[in-house]
């Protein structure tokens, strides 16, 4: 029998009082900047991290095999391994895309929106020849039927079909009945963007709203302290689309931004290092990955090996915060 339990914060700076809580508000993007006093740390902490295409899919691969033997989902976890496997292959194979104009980054960064785009992708020239190349060396062998089909169909398809399923998975209205082609239309869209990103001025870059990446935009797959910065402890949240990570405060909704109402919750049939964060204001979670004591843990990975949080915290009545975009449920 499953024991749901809910854990204690792990850090004296995670302990709030109960009741009389404040309401949410809206706050300026000041406040998103990294808070060393709400953190618990001392000194600044980088705002972002920007991803390194060369490890981070390959890491991924690895995580995944690593966590597959004997797990319930292990078909699966095992199909995302080959995914991420093809993404560490073709990012090595197919140069990014050319950097976007300073002009356009500064007059987006103007305007408090992030310099990665969907007109971007529109003007990439390389996408298309790298979801094909990556839908080609996919050993789907032992997949299900419905992911074989899914590759032949996108195959199939028109540049032009292939690039407007991937604006509307970049725009997040992922067509249901195409979301086994969406699986590898975003596999590729990871590749595309963690290139992008890795080349922007970590520097310039602003906060852009709650939950929010600040290089594309994305939605946060899930919460992650990592051990890494110059004080222990830091929190980021992992892009979904281009793998940034960008420091979100402790104790704070990624979803509405409330500070109240915060709880973490593990399950005994999952790695303690992995919990979900739930918030009451606005009945959403995200998982939180404590990879400063395990530093194999990665975003996609874990969110898809902890599947169990999902479906025991669903029946409490909260809704999925974090989207992963290689296991969309
Ligand atoms: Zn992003
Ligand atoms: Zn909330």
């Amino acid at each position: 029998m499953a024991n749901f339990f809910r854990r204690k914060p792990a850090a004296p700076a995670e302990t709030k009082p109960a009741g009389s809580e404040p309401k949410p508000r809206r706050r300026d993007f000041s406040e998103l900047k990294p808070d060393p006093d709400k953190i618990g740390i001392s000194g600044s902490v980088p705002f972002v991290r920007l991803p390194d295409p060369g490890t981070l899919f390959a890491d991924r691969a690895a995580r995944l095999i690593a966590a597959a033997p004997g797990h319930p989902m292990e078909a699966y976890l095992r199909f995302v391994a080959e995914v991420a496997r093809a993404q560490a292959s073709v990012q090595a194979a197919f140069p990014p895309a050319e950097a976007p104009a300073a002009a356009d980054t500064a007059l987006r960064a103007e305007h408090g929106m992030p310099p990665l785009s969907r007109q971007r992708l529109e003007a990439d020239a390389g996408f298309d020849g790298c979801l094909t190349a990556l839908l080609d060396q996919l050993d789907l062998s032992v997949s299900p039927e419905a992911s074989q089909a899914a590759r032949a169909s996108l195959l199939a398809a028109s540049p032009a079909d292939r690039l407007d399923l991937a604006v509307q998975v970049v725009e997040g209205a992922l067509p249901v009945e195409r979301i086994a082609e969406c699986v590898f239309v975003a596999a590729a869209l990871q590749v595309r963007f963690a290139q992008d990103a890795a080349r922007l001025d970590a520097s310039a870059l602003k906060p852009v709203a709650d939950g929010v990446c600040p290089c594309c935009g994305g939605a946060p797959v899930a919460s992650v302290v990592v051990g890494w910065t110059p004080a222990d402890k830091a929190r980021y949240l992992s892009c979904s689309v281009c793998g940034t990570l960008w420091n979100h405060v402790r104790i704070r909704c990624t979803a509405c931004g409330s500070g109240e109402g915060i709880s973490y919750y593990g399950l005994d049939e999952v790695s303690k290092d992995v919990q979900v964060e739930t918030c009451t204001t606005c009945h959403s979670y995200i998982k939180h990955l404590h990879q400063h004591r395990a530093p194999t843990l990665d975003p996609v990975a874990d969110d898809i090996a902890s599947y169990g949080l999902d479906l025991k915290i669903a029946e409490d009545g909260f809704r999925r915060a974090g989207l992963n975009l290689l296991f969309i449920v």
